[in-house]
C-alpha cells in the first residue's frame, strides 16, 4: 500500500489567512482542494510538500454567483458534482456540465474541485507510477531524473495537460482569479498554460485560485468532445472544445445566411498545454457553418495535432480521431 508522506495540514477560513500561510511556507507549501490529483502524487513521491493547505473552508472559494445574461463566477472549490448539477449552469452552460459529467467517476466529482481540475499535473505514463516504478528506470526529467523516456534526445518535458476543462474554458475565454499576499490579478484561462510538462503553468506556487469568470452568453455556443479508453472513466487522451459565435445574416444570391463571426478551436490532452488551432477557426470565420466548411475545419484540427507515445492508444490513430472529434464537436453547434 502506497502510504503518504507526513505533511502539516492547515486549515484557513479566510483568503489573507491562506494566503499568509503559503508566502511562510516558501517553496515546501501546496494549496489542496478535493485533493484527487495532490494526494496521489504525494503518495508517489511525484510532489512532496511539506505543509498542505486546504482551501476547502474559504466561503469565496464555495460560492457559484450570476446567470448566462451577466456571466457566471465559479469558485474554485466548488465541486464537480456541484457543477453537473447547478440548475443555472446546466440551463446556460450546459457544455460546462457535459465536460464536468465526463472527469473520473461519481464518488470522485463528489471530492474534487473546478480549480483542481484547471491546476491539474500533466500526465505521462512514464511519470504516473509508483516510486519504485519510476526508480526501476532511472527516474525522468520531470521528477527525480536527467532523461525524457518520450524524446530521449528532447531536454523538454513532453507530458500531456489532461484535464477536461481546460480546453472548454480557453474555448469560451473564461477568466481566472489569482489572490496572493502581493495582490490580485485575473488572467485569461488561455494565458495560464505553458508548453512545458514540468514548468506547465504561468502562475507562482503561492497564488491561490479563488474563481473562474465564465464570459455572457451573448450569442455564442460552445461543445467538448472527448476521446478515451473505457467509457465509464478515464482521463481525455484527446479532448476537442469548439466554440462559436453567428454573426448577423448577410444577403447572398440564394437567400441569406448567418456566418460565423467568430470561432476557437482547441485541443487537450495531446500536448504539455491545451493546444489552440488557429487554421481551424480560420477555415470556419465568414462563412456559413455548414458541412464543407466544419470539414475543412476538422481537417486543419488534423493536421495541427502531433501526439506522443506517453499516453493511452496508438499515436497515429488518435491523431486521426482528431478529425472525427472536431466534426462532432462543431456538428453539435449547427
Ligand atoms: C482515477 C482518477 C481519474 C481521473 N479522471 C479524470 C478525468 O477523466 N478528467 C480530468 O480532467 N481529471 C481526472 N482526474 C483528476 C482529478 O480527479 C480532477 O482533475 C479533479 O478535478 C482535481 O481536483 P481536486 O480538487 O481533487 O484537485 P487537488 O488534487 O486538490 O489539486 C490539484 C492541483 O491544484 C492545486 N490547487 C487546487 N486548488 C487550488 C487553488 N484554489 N489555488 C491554487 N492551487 C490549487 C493543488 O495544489 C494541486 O497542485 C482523475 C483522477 C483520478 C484519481
Ligand atoms: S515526457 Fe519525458 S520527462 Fe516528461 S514525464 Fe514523460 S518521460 Fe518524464
Amino acid at each position: 500500500m502506497m502510504r503518504l508522506p507526513k505533511f502539516d495540514y492547515r486549515v484557513p477560513r479566510e483568503i489573507a489567512e491562506a494566503v499568509k500561510i503559503i508566502a511562510g511556507a516558501g517553496p515546501e507549501g501546496q494549496f489542496v482542494a478535493g485533493g484527487t490529483d495532490l494526494y496521489p502524487n504525494m503518495k508517489r513521491r511525484q510532489q512532496t510538500p511539506k505543509t498542505v493547505i486546504s482551501v476547502m473552508r474559504l466561503p469565496e472559494l464555495n460560492q457559484i454567483t450570476g446567470e448566462g445574461r451577466s456571466g457566471i463566477r465559479i469558485g474554485s472549490s466548488v465541486t464537480l458534482t456541484d457543477i453537473c448539477e447547478h440548475p443555472i449552469i446546466n440551463r446556460d452552460y450546459p457544455f460546462i456540465a457535459n465536460a464536468a459529467r465526463l472527469i473520473s467517476t461519481p464518488i470522485l466529482r463528489n471530492m474534487g474541485t473546478i480549480g483542481g481540475n484547471l491546476l491539474l499535473d500533466t500526465r505521462c505514463n512514464y511519470y504516473d507510477q509508483n516510486y519504485e516504478w519510476r526508480k526501476g528506470i532511472n527516474f525522468c526529467l520531470k521528477k527525480d531524473g536527467d532523461v525524457c523516456w518520450v524524446a530521449p534526445g528532447s531536454s523538454k518535458c513532453w507530458a500531456v495537460q489532461s484535464s477536461d476543462l481546460v480546453p472548454v474554458m480557453v474555448a469560451i475565454g473564461a477568466k481566472l482569479r489569482f489572490a496572493s499576499t502581493l495582490g490580485e490579478r485575473v488572467i485569461a484561462a488561455a494565458g495560464l498554460y505553458n508548453d512545458d510538462g514540468i514548468d506547465y503553468l504561468h502562475k507562482r506556487p503561492d497564488e491561490l485560485l479563488v474563481d473562474i469568470q465564465l464570459p455572457p452568453t451573448n450569442g455564442w455556443r460552445a461543445s467538448y468532445h472527448k476521446l478515451r479508453r473505457r467509457g465509464a472513466f478515464d482521463f481525455p487522451v484527446l479532448g476537442v472544445a469548439a466554440y462559436v459565435r453567428l454573426d448577423e445574416p448577410v444577403r447572398t444570391g440564394s437567400g441569406s445566411d448567418r456566418v460565423v463571426g467568430v470561432a476557437r478551436i482547441v485541443l487537450g490532452g495531446i500536448a504539455p498545454s491545451p493546444v489552440v488551432v488557429e487554421d481551424a477557426a480560420a477555415a470556419l470565420i465568414g462563412h456559413p457553418l455548414d458541412s464543407d466548411h466544419i470539414q475543412a475545419a476538422a481537417e486543419a484540427a488534423y493536421v495541427k495535432t502531433r501526439p506522443l507515445d506517453n499516453t493511452d492508444f496508438v499515436m497515429n490513430w488518435r491523431k486521426q480521431m482528431t478529425r472525427q472529434y472536431t466534426l462532432r464537436a462543431l456538428n453539435e453547434l449547427v
